[in-house]
C-alpha cells in the first residue's frame, strides 16, 4: 500500500499540469484553466489528508485525463438544459413553465435592441412599463387595473405591505399554508408589518369567526389558495362571496393569494375544477394575485389585478421600486397573455397548457417513438417497455393532482438503476427521470417531439457503454 507521504509528494505541480495541457486548453481562459487544475490537486491533497482509500499514485496521461475533465466542467454553463421526464408539468425545480418560440422570440428582441420598455410612443416622454401589459390583463381578467411584479411571493407581499402595514390582516387558521420554498403566510404577513389575526380551525372556519375579529385595526381579509395543501372530510370554508360581503359592509377589502390562477378552465382535460382569475375578480374579491410561471404558462412574474384605487396605492409603493419586473419577463409575459386573447388557441400555443391538455393517445405515441428510435438504431444493453403512469400538474393548485400518461421503462442489463438515474443526470443534456419498482421512467407528457432524436441518441450512447461497464 502507497502511503499517505508518497501519495502527497507524487501530487503534480501546477505549472507542470498547466505546460503540459496547453495545446488541448487553448480556447479556454488560462484563469480558468489555472482554477480548475488548483482546485482538481487541492481536492485530491484533502482527500488524501483524510484518509480515503480511493486514492491512488496516478501517472501522467491519468492526471491530464482528470484534469481536463474538471476544466471542461468548470468551463460549462452552470445552468442548463435538461430534459424532464419526470411527467411534473409545473417542476419549480427544473424552471417551472417552459416558453414558446415567439415568447422566447419576444425576449431575444427586447435583450438585443432598445425599447420603449418607460417610453411612451404617443407623447415622447418618459412612459411606464407596467402600461405595456396593464390593458391586456384587464381585458382578460375582468379587473379594473393591474400591475405586475417579480413573482407571486413579491405581489404578496407588495399588497400586504401597502394595504396592511401597522395593522391587521384576518386569515383562516385552514389557509396559513407553507407553499414551498419557504413561502409561509405567517411570514409574509410579519414581514410586511401587519399582524396575523388568526380564525377558525384548521379544518373548519365560518364567517362569523372572521365577522368577530374585525375592528378599528383591521385592514383587510385575506383568502389564501391552499396549494399543495388539502383538508379533506369535516371541512367547511366561507365562499368568496360571503367574505366579500362582510368585508365590504365594514368598508375592508378582501384580498386573495390565488397562487397558480388559471384563465382558462381545465376541469374538461380531466384538472380538479378550479376557479378562473375571471371568476374570482367576478365575485367582489378586490385584489387577487397570481404566478405568471404556474397555470398561466409564462415567465417567472407575480401579477396582481383588482379595483384601480387600491392597485394605483400598490404602484405608488416604493417597495413596488425594488419589486419590478424586468423587460426580459415583460417581453415573454406580452405575448404569454395575448394567447389568452383566444382561449382555444391559448391550449395549443401555451406549452404548460399543452402538455396538460393533450390527448393520453398522443403521449402513448410519443413513448413508442422513442422506444423505436432506440431499438432501430442501437443495441441498448437495457430492457425497454412501454407502460402507463401517472403525470402530475406541479406547482401551486392542484400540484398532486394525477394525469393518465404513458412512459418509457428502462431496465438496465448491467448496471444498478440507481447507477443509470446518476449516470443520467451527468450526460451533457442531462435526463432527469424517476424511479419506480426498479424501473427507471420518463413519462412522455413533458418531452417534446423535438427532444426525441437527440435524447435517443445520448440515452443509447450511455446505454451501450453500460452493456460493458
Ligand atoms: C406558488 C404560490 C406562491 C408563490 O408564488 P411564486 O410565483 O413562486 O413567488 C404564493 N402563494 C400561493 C398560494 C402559491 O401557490
Amino acid at each position: 500500500m502507497t502511503d499517505k507521504k508518497q501519495l502527497l509528494c507524487a501530487l503534480p505541480k501546477i505549472d507542470e499540469c498547466l505546460a503540459g495541457l496547453d495545446d488541448r486548453t487553448k480556447s479556454i481562459p488560462a484563469r480558468l484553466v489555472k482554477l480548475a487544475v488548483r482546485h482538481c490537486i487541492d481536492s485530491e491533497r484533502q482527500r488524501i489528508l483524510a484518509d480515503d482509500k480511493n486514492c491512488v499514485l496516478l501517472n501522467r496521461e491519468q492526471w491530464d485525463e482528470r484534469l481536463l475533465a474538471a476544466i471542461t466542467s468548470k468551463n460549462q454553463m452552470n445552468l442548463r438544459q435538461v430534459i424532464n421526464g419526470t411527467g411534473v408539468v409545473i417542476h419549480t425545480n427544473l424552471g417551472r413553465s417552459i416558453l414558446s418560440a415567439p415568447m422566447v422570440d419576444a425576449l431575444q428582441q427586447a435583450g438585443a435592441y432598445y425599447t420603449n420598455l418607460e417610453f411612451d410612443l404617443n407623447t415622447g416622454t418618459r412612459g411606464s412599463r407596467y402600461g405595456l401589459v396593464e390593458e391586456i390583463i384587464c381585458d382578460l381578467t375582468g379587473a379594473e387595473a393591474a400591475l405586475v411584479v417579480n413573482n407571486n411571493a413579491a405581489a404578496v407581499l407588495l399588497v400586504l405591505d401597502t394595504l396592511a402595514c401597522g395593522k391587521q390582516v384576518i386569515v383562516s387558521r385552514g389557509q396559513l399554508v407553507e407553499i414551498g420554498g419557504s413561502f409561509r403566510i405567517p411570514d409574509v404577513i410579519a414581514k410586511s408589518g401587519a399582524q396575523l389575526i388568526e380564525v377558525g380551525t384548521t379544518n373548519r372556519t365560518h364567517l362569523a369567526d372572521y365577522e368577530k375579529e374585525i375592528n378599528n385595526e383591521t385592514a383587510l381579509l385575506l383568502k389564501v389558495h391552499t396549494s399543495n395543501f388539502r383538508v379533506i372530510g369535516f371541512t367547511s370554508e366561507v365562499s368568496a362571496e360571503d367574505l366579500v360581503a362582510l368585508a365590504h359592509a365594514k368598508s375592508l377589502p378582501v384580498v386573495e393569494d390565488l397562487g397558480s390562477g388559471s384563465l382558462v378552465d381545465l376541469s374538461s382535460f380531466g384538472l380538479p375544477p378550479e376557479p378562473t382569475v375571471q371568476q374570482i375578480v367576478k365575485t367582489g374579491i378586490d385584489v387577487v394575485t397570481f404566478s405568471g410561471d404556474k397555470l398561466l404558462g409564462g415567465p417567472q412574474a407575480g401579477l396582481i389585478v383588482g379595483r384601480k384605487e387600491i392597485i394605483n396605492r400598490i404602484k405608488r409603493n416604493p417597495l413596488n421600486r425594488a419589486l419590478r419586473i424586468d423587460k426580459f419577463t415583460l417581453a415573454s409575459l406580452e405575448v404569454v397573455l395575448r394567447n389568452y386573447y383566444d382561449l382555444n388557441q391559448a391550449l395549443t400555443t401555451v406549452p404548460t397548457l399543452r402538455m396538460l391538455t393533450q390527448p393520453v393517445e398522443l403521449i402513448k405515441k410519443r413513448a413508442k417513438r422513442l422506444i423505436r428510435r432506440i431499438q432501430t438504431t442501437g443495441k441498448p444493453a437495457c430492457s425497454l417497455y412501454l407502460r402507463p403512469t401517472m403525470s402530475r400538474v406541479g406547482g401551486g393548485a392542484m400540484p398532486e393532482h394525477g394525469l393518465s400518461s404513458w412512459a418509457v421503462a428502462f431496465k438496465p442489463l448491467h448496471i444498478h438503476i440507481s447507477a443509470m438515474e446518476k449516470g443520467l443526470r451527468k450526460l451533457p443534456i442531462p435526463v432527469i427521470g424517476r424511479v419506480e419498482d426498479e424501473f427507471f421512467l420518463l413519462d412522455m407528457r413533458t418531452v417534446a417531439d423535438k427532444e426525441i432524436p437527440g435524447l435517443a441518441t445520448s440515452l443509447l450512447t450511455f446505454l451501450e457503454q453500460g452493456a460493458f461497464s
